[in-house]
C-alpha cells in the first residue's frame, strides 16, 4: 500500500435542498460542531493515514479556494496536502472526478464532502477479498439500513454489485450505497461526455462488466442534504464521533521484547496484535500506542530510529486493514547517559504524561476506554487516568481485546 494515501472529495453540488442556508457558501462548508462539516470530513480521514486531499469544487468555489488554497492553515495543523480542483461548469460527479485527472493516484478514496460514514476505511482500501473479481473497478462502501426511504438499493450477487433499485415506495430495510469508494484511476476510461453522474452513468457500465464491488460496513452515518439531517449533525455529530481508545503497551504486547527493539529486522509482531488492532478499528476505537524508549536515553539509538520503525509499523498494519491513530513514546530514564534526557519524568510509565496528552489531544469517551500491556506498570498507568487497566502476557492482546469489545458490544445500542 501507498505511504501517500489519497481521498477525493466532492464538494461542488448547489446543495438545492437546504434553500437560503447555502446562498454563499457551499453545503459541505457549513457550519457544523465550530468548524466547516467538511474539515470533520478530512480529520476523520487523517486518522487513517490520509494525507493527500483534491477538494472538487463548482458551486461557490471561491469560497473554497480562499479557504483551502496554498498555505492554509487547516492543511498545515491537520499536516496534510489540500487542493482545490474546480469545475468550469456543472459536470455531475464523474465530469467533477475527470476534472481532477491529472492529479489521481492509481487508487484513491472518493467520498461526499456533506455526509460523513464513520467505519474502518482502510478496510474498503485493502486486498482483494477471496470472493471478489480481480477486475474490479470501484470498491462502493454500502450501509445497512432500516428503512431505506430516502436513498435506492443496492443488490449484491456475492462480493459484486448488480443492480442498483429505486427507492421503494413504502420504506423497507436493505443495503445502500453510503457514496463513499475505493476507485481506480482506469474508471475515468468509463466516462463518457459530460455532465456524467458516477453514480448514474458510469456505475451501471461497471456493473456490465462485474467491475463493481459492494463491501458492507456498520456505522454512524450523516449527511447534511436536507434541513432536518443539517440540524441533527450540528446538535449530535461531536459526540457520535467521540470515540472510547484502546492504549496499548509496544514491546511485550505488538511485538517480542528483544529488549530495546529499535530496527525494523528486530522487530516480531505477536501472533493477534494486527488483527485485535484491526478489530479495534472496526468497532470504531481510537488505537494509541504508548511506549517507554529508555534506550534513547542510555545513548543506544536516536528518536527518529524510533519513527522510522513506527512508520514502518503503520504500512505493515495497513496492508491489512487497520492503523493506529496515535503514538506517544518516552525518551527519558533518571539513569541515562544523555544528558538532557538523563530525568525522572512524568511521561514515563506507570507515569501518565503520555497518555494525558493523548487524552487533550483527542478527546476520546474514557467510559469504555482502557490501557493494556505486558507489564503492572502499564496497567497502573491507565488506572491513574482513570480508564481500566489491564496487564495482558504476551501473546494475549487478542483474546484480551476480543473480550473487551464483547463487553462493549453488550453494553452500547446498535447504531442503525
Ligand atoms: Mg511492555
Amino acid at each position: 500500500m501507498k505511504t501517500v494515501m489519497q481521498a477525493a472529495i466532492l464538494i461542488g453540488g448547489k446543495g438545492t435542498r437546504l434553500g437560503n442556508a447555502v446562498a454563499e457558501t457551499p453545503k459541505p462548508l457549513l457550519e457544523v460542531c465550530g468548524r466547516p462539516f467538511v474539515e470533520h470530513v478530512m480529520c476523520n480521514l487523517r486518522r487513517f493515514g490520509f494525507t493527500d486531499f483534491l477538494l472538487l469544487a463548482g458551486y461557490r468555489a471561491e469560497v473554497v479556494k480562499e479557504r483551502y488554497g496554498p498555505d492554509c492553515s487547516f492543511a498545515r495543523t491537520l499536516g496534510a496536502n489540500i487542493q482545490v480542483v474546480v469545475e468550469p461548469q456543472p459536470l455531475g460527479t464523474a465530469g467533477a472526478l475527470q476534472c481532477a485527472a491529472g492529479y489521481l493516484h492509481d487508487e484513491f478514496l472518493l467520498l461526499n464532502g456533506d455526509s460523513i460514514f464513520d467505519f474502518n476505511y482502510l478496510d474498503l482500501c485493502r486486498g482483494s477479498c477471496a470472493n471478489e473479481p480481480d477486475n474490479w473497478l470501484a470498491r462502493v462502501a454500502l450501509l445497512p439500513v432500516q428503512e431505506a426511504d430516502r436513498y435506492g438499493f443496492v443488490e449484491l450477487d456475492g462480493a459484486v454489485i448488480s443492480a442498483f433499485r429505486e427507492k421503494p415506495d413504502t420504506p423497507q430495510s436493505g443495503l445502500i450505497n453510503s457514496g463513499v469508494y475505493w476507485l481506480k484511476s482506469a474508471v475515468l476510461e468509463h466516462i463518457g461526455s459530460t455532465p456524467c453522474s458516477l453514480e448514474q452513468d458510469v456505475f451501471p457500465r461497471l456493473i456490465e462488466q462485474s467491475g463493481l464491488i459492494g463491501r458492507s460496513y456498520r456505522g454512524y452515518f450523516i449527511d447534511i442534504g436536507i434541513p432536518q439531517d443539517l440540524e441533527r449533525a450540528r446538535k449530535e455529530l461531536t459526540n457520535k464521533l467521540r470515540r472510547p481508545a484502546a492504549f496499548l503497551d509496544r514491546d511485550g504486547t505488538l511485538n517480542y521484547d528483544e529488549g530495546y527493539t529499535h530496527r525494523i529486522d528486530q522487530f516480531r509482531w505477536v501472533e493477534g496484535a494486527k488483527e485485535a488492532i484491526k478489530a479495534l478499528n472496526d468497532a470504531g476505537f481510537n488505537v494509541f500506542v504508548v511506549t517507554n524508549q529508555a534506550g534513547i536515553a542510555r545513548g543506544y539509538y536516536e528518536p527518529e530510529q524510533v519513527t522510522v520503525l513506527h512508520t514502518w509499523m503503520q504500512e505493515q498494519l495497513a496492508m491489512c486493514g487497520a492503523h493506529i491513530d496515535d503514538i506517544r513514546f518516552c525518551p527519558h530514564h533518571p539513569e541515562g547517559t544523555v544528558a538532557p534526557l538523563a530525568v525522572a519524568c512524568d511521561c514515563r510509565k506507570p507515569g501518565t504524561a503520555m497518555l494525558e496528552d493523548l487524552i487533550t489531544q483527542w478527546q476520546p469517551q474514557l467510559e469504555h476506554s482502557f490501557m493494556l500491556g505486558d507489564a503492572e506498570k502499564d496497567a497502573a498507568a491507565g488506572r491513574a487516568v482513570g480508564i481500566t487497566g489491564l496487564q495482558v502476557p504476551t501473546g494475549g492482546i487478542l483474546q484480551a481485546v476480543t473480550e473487551r469489545l464483547q463487553a462493549y458490544a453488550r453494553s452500547t445500542p446498535a447504531t442503525d
